[in-house]
């Protein structure tokens, strides 16, 4: 890790070795935040490849081990944050699963597994983090048009953590105003990451290209672009932003169905 500053401020970002929340990172990094990234185990990520990245970038990196389903594992990865930077000024909860099931054969275990990554998970970051915030904080977390907009077949279980994200958010916004902590969420459509490129759970490299010319704008989302979006919800941009889901997909959920 290169070397921790007081006065810069700290985000958290949960699934921070891959797609969007590597992307927001680096991003971050790039605009002076400090980044303390989660990587999730379980996954073959390189973690010290991920902290170089965001690094090169211009400010400190420190990557640790978090699996947002394990209440422990997300205190503990607030509290050596703090030990490690001494603040957290925001903290994006964009760790997330995609699995396809269909109603029928869709069992509790699934169901419970994805909205304790999916949706719990978020909750649990946010109050780990919120808990050491101060006044100008910002609470991230990246939902998804499929459940915050759209249905999507055979993915019933994760359309609900997604949908839940925005009652979340508005919810933490509210609660937290007094205090002077921002919430939102980010909504995004088809984004080219691990995620949507895996054709047994989402719409792999064929089923993006042909959605391509559904989006208005012409093309498949990049994480950059998502993450543009969360860096400018991190701070001085966005101040008076609070409760708000915002859409991120080219135009893809505007446009009349032809
Ligand atoms: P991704 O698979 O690269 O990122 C997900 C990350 O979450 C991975 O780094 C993974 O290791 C991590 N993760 C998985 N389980 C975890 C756990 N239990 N604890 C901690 N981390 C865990 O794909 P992505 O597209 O970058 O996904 C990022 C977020 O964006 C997800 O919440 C996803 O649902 C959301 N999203 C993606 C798209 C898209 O088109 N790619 C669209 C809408 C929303």
């Amino acid at each position: 890790m290169s070397q921790s500053n007081r006065n810069l401020p700290v985000v958290l970002i949960s699934g921070a070795a891959s797609g969007i929340g590597l992307a927001s990172a680096c991003q971050a990094a790039r605009t002076g935040y400090q980044v303390v990234g989660g990587y999730y185990p379980g996954d073959p990520h390189d973690p010290e490849q991920a902290a170089r990245q965001i690094a090169a970038q211009g400010a400190a990196a420190l990557m640790l081990p978090l699996d947002v389903s394990d209440t422990p594992s997300v205190e503990r990865f607030a509290a050596t944050a703090m030990e490690r930077f001494g603040r957290i000024d925001a903290a994006v909860a964009n760790a997330g699963i995609l699995r396809h099931a269909p109603l029928a054969t869709l069992t509790d275990q699934q169901w419970n597994e994805m909205l304790g990554v999916d949706l719990a998970g978020v909750v649990r970051l946010f109050r780990a983090a919120a808990g050491q915030m101060q006044a100008g904080g910002s609470l991230i977390a990246i939902s998804s048009i499929a459940g915050a907009v759209y249905g999507w077949e055979e993915h019933v279980h994760y359309a609900a953590a997604k949908a839940g994200i925005i009652g979340v958010c508005r919810s933490l916004a509210v609660e937290l105003a007094a205090r002077q902590i921002r919430c939102n969420a980010v909504v995004p459509g088809l984004i080219e990451t691990p995620q949507s490129l895996d054709p047994v759970n989402s719409l792999g490299p064929a089923g993006l290209a042909l959605a391509a010319a559904q989006v208005p704008l012409g093309r498949i989302g990049k994480a950059d672009d998502v993450g543009q979006l969360v860096t400018f919800l991190l701070g001085e941009q966005s101040t008076y932003i609070t409760g708000q889901a915002i859409v991120i997909d080219g135009g893809l959920t505007v446009r009349m169905p032809r």
